[in-house]
Formats: C-alpha cells, sequence, structure tokens
C-alpha cells in the first residue's frame, strides 16, 4: 500500500476579497473551479486582468468542493478524449503552475465489466483510447483482483467482476486546494474575486450584454463568460437561451477516517457505486444522478441506501464501515452526456461554459486554458470547437453515456 501524502498546511494568504470595480474587461459568473481556472488562464495566457469572478455564495461551495475528484481522459469519442486529455497532462504540471498542493494522485482509475454489454463496451472504449494514445488497459478478474485485494472476484456478488477498463494515469486531486490554488494564482495576476456576488439579470445593448445586476449592484463588461455548471440555463434563460440541460441533484459520501485499504479508484455501472479512498483515510463514494430536476442541493435517502448495498456488495470488507456525511450537489447534465463551450448563441460577447454534468472536476484545468483562450481569441479554440452550442441542431452530438453513466 502507498503511504498517503502528508496534507501540506492551509497556506496563510489565499487571496483577498475584491469590492467589485464599475466595470470589467471580462466578467466570469461562476467561482467554482471552473470560473476561476478561466480567470486564471485569461490573466496568464492572454494578459487579460481586468477580469472579475462573480460567486453568489462563497468561493467553490457549489459542485468544486461537493466533488469526488475523480480524474481521467478515457472517454471514447476522439473529441473527449482531445479535451479531457488535455487537461489531464496540465493536472501533472498543475503543482508547478500554481505553485501549491492540490495532491494530485494518480493512483489509476478502474471501471468494472459485469455482462457481455459491458465487456464489449469496455473493449470498445480501450480500442478507442488506445488509437488516440492514452494509457487504457483492459483487465482480466485476475489481475483486477491482483490490483485490488479487497475487491471481491468471485462468482459470490448478484454482478460478478468479468474485467474491467484500467487508466493508470488517471487519480484524483484535493478539490478545495485545487480552488484555494487558481484563486491565489489568479488573485496575483490581478483578478478580482467577489464573493457574495450573486448575478441576477443583464443589461443589453443590441447583440451585446452591457452589464450584470448583481446583489452588490451593476457591474459593466466587454466579454461575459458563464461558468455557473448547475445555474447555467437559469442565466442563459435571462438572456432568451433556452438550453438543453437538465439540473439534478448528484449525491455523495465519505465514511469515517479509515486505515489505508484501498489505493485504486474503482467504478462500477452496473452495480452503480464508484469508491476511492481519500488522502485522510475516509472512503470516498457516490452513485448516480438523483431522478428528479431541481436546484435544493439535496438527494433523496433511497439513492444512498442503494449505493451502499451496492458498494458493501463489491467490497464485503466495506460493512462495517459506517458513513459520516452526504451531500448534493447540483449537476447540469447535456442529452449527449458532454459539455457546451463556445459562444451564447445570439449574442456576441457572452459565452457559455456548462453541461459537464457529473464530471466536470477532471476537466478543471483543461476548461481554464480552452474556454479562456475561445473568450480571448473570440473565436473558438480548436478543443472546444466541437463541444459548440449548435451541435444539438446539427445533430453532430457527442454520445460519451457510456462513458459518463455513474463514471464521473
Ligand atoms: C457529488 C458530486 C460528485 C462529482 N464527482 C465528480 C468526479 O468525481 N469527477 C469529476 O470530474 N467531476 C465530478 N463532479 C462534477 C463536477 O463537480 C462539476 O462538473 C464541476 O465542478 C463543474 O464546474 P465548477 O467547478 O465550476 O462548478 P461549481 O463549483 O458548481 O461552480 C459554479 C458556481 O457558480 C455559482 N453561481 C451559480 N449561479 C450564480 C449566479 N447567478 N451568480 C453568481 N454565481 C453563481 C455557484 O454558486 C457555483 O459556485 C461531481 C459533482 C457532484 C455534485
Amino acid at each position: 500500500m502507498r503511504p498517503a501524502p502528508r496534507l501540506p498546511e492551509h497556506p496563510d494568504f489565499l487571496w483577498s476579497d475584491a469590492p467589485p470595480k464599475k466595470a470589467y474587461d471580462v466578467v466570469v459568473v461562476g467561482g467554482g473551479g471552473h470560473g476561476l481556472a478561466t480567470a486564471y488562464h485569461l490573466a496568464k495566457d492572454h494578459g487579460i486582468t481586468d477580469v472579475a469572478v462573480l460567486e453568489k455564495g462563497w468561493l467553490a461551495g457549489g459542485n468544486m468542493a461537493r466533488n469526488t475528484t475523480i480524474i481521467r481522459s478515457n472517454y471514447l469519442w476522439d473529441e473527449s478524449a482531445g479535451i479531457y486529455e488535455h487537461s489531464l497532462r496540465l493536472w501533472e504540471t498543475l503543482e508547478e503552475e500554481l505553485g501549491t498542493s492540490v495532491l494530485f494522485s494518480q493512483r489509476g482509475v478502474l471501471n468494472l465489466a459485469h455482462s457481455l454489454p459491458d465487456i464489449r463496451e469496455g473493449k470498445r472504449r480501450v480500442n478507442a483510447n488506445q488509437l488516440n494514445g492514452l494509457d487504457a488497459q483492459w483487465l482480466t478478474p485476475e489481475e483486477i483482483g491482483r490490483l485490488v485485494p479487497i475487491l471481491d472476484v468471485t462468482d459470490r456478488p448478484r454482478h460478478p467482476v468479468l474485467g474491467g477498463t484500467f487508466q493508470p494515469r488517471a487519480g484524483i486531486a484535493k478539490h478545495d486546494h485545487v480552488a484555494w490554488g487558481y484563486a491565489r494564482a489568479a488573485h496575483a495576476l490581478g483578478v478580482d474575486i467577489i464573493q457574495g456576488c450573486e448575478v441576477g439579470g443583464f443589461v443589453t445593448d443590441g447583440d451585446r450584454v452591457t452589464a450584470v445586476e448583481t446583489s452588490r449592484g451593476r457591474i459593466g463588461l466587454g466579454r461575459l463568460a458563464l461558468c455557473a455548471a448547475g445555474h447555467s440555463s437559469v442565466l442563459a434563460d435571462l438572456l432568451g437561451v433556452r438550453l438543453p440541460v437538465q439540473s439534478h441533484p448528484l449525491q455523495a459520501l465519505v465514511s469515517e477516517l479509515l486505515e489505508p485499504v484501498l489505493d485504486t479508484v474503482v467504478m462500477s455501472n452496473a452495480v452503480h457505486v464508484y469508491v476511492s479512498q481519500a488522502h485522510k483515510g475516509e472512503l470516498v463514494m457516490g452513485a448516480g444522478v438523483d431522478p428528479q430536476v431541481g436546484y435544493g442541493q439535496r438527494g433523496s435517502f433511497h439513492v444512498i441506501q442503494d449505493q451502499m448495498a451496492a458498494a458493501v456488495e463489491l467490497f464485503p470488507i466495506f460493512a462495517r464501515a459506517h458513513v459520516l456525511r452526504t451531500w448534493a450537489g447540483i449537476v447540469d447534465v447535456t442529452p449527449d452526456a458532454s459539455p457546451i463551450i463556445g459562444h451564447l448563441d445570439g449574442w456576441a460577447n457572452a459565452y457559455l461554459n456548462c453541461g459537464w454534468g457529473t464530471g466536470g472536476f477532471k476537466a478543471t484545468p483543461g476548461v481554464g486554458s480552452v474556454y479562456a483562450a475561445t473568450v480571448a481569441r473570440e473565436h473558438p479554440h480548436p478543443l472546444a470547437e466541437p463541444f459548440a452550442l449548435d451541435r444539438f441542431v446539427t445533430g453532430r452530438l457527442i454520445d460519451e453515456h457510456g462513458a459518463a453513466a455513474v463514471a464521473h
């Protein structure tokens, strides 16, 4: 078992909470990982430092610090492999980039197959991933048993393990450290981070958005970059754009702190659970989205119950662990389970980044660089181009349901 890395001290200085100025070149709405990373890259890569990140609550109080931090790039289609692998490469140097520890741990992510369709889908994905140069592997039940000895690979479970896909470079990181790291680095480059500042309306002139109406007054802008995850459709609606996005609660939970027992991330679509062990020792588990739509950040108890039953079926030794805490975030799900990045249709100076659903944490550094380039150049970055909103009109969908179902 690899020793858990030491948690770093909370840094003395993070960022100062700026009072809003009258106007900014770029206003980013949403102080989650994507908004902060975008602001950082606008400043660092494009010299655009007159930037405000407006956050209605507290920094990273949305999905950013509610997610289960799984990072991987083994999606099926070329377009997805392009953007997620770009992001994974940025994760590999993020600590040096931000000058702070984010506890990125490449412990591998294993997706279990429990049926013939699972095997076909998994092998198809491994082949597609390898053609895209990704480190994807197919493992037999014996190899899985050696990799994760506490997993039941006998024929006892209701859904026996028949194999699995494995990406060794995948892993986890510490989400709040990632948010602090981006906030600190963006702030050092001149970005204003404004918390407790809810955007409730827009001022427009022709096809341009000229200001946002916020709980702290009107703020003028040259360009608008929406990064509001589960609340994106509410904001776009205020600009007359109906997004093909549904917002669902997605739950997760942690156990009490345990000795190290699991150093790989394990996911199962069929049994419907995924598990990793965080640096501190708690088991981190999640499942699929709650079926109802809503913005309540509360899920239903039966989802947690089913997820626990599934976890114990795969990992009998978890039967004695206790659940410490459960929570939910609001995830923005598109019809093809792929994100939307690019111009907000109908508006000359407004941009949209949303639809990452259950899997946008891993994309944080990638979104930051790609979305910032799109906003800065007022033209889609090549990796963003296929993810434009108009694919729901042209029909050029990027169907990632197979890679993104329970798999975050
Ligand atoms: C339980 C759970 C588990 C997950 N697990 C994973 C995982 O393992 N791996 C993975 O890759 N992804 C995972 N995700 C998905 C991931 O968290 C999201 O896709 C990603 O965090 C979205 O980008 P973000 O960080 O910017 O979102 P958020 O942190 O939600 O940022 C959006 C921000 O916008 C703010 N906002 C909204 N409306 C307004 C407004 N009107 N004015 C101002 N601010 C506003 C919100 O308060 C919020 O802070 C998970 C999500 C959840 C909920």
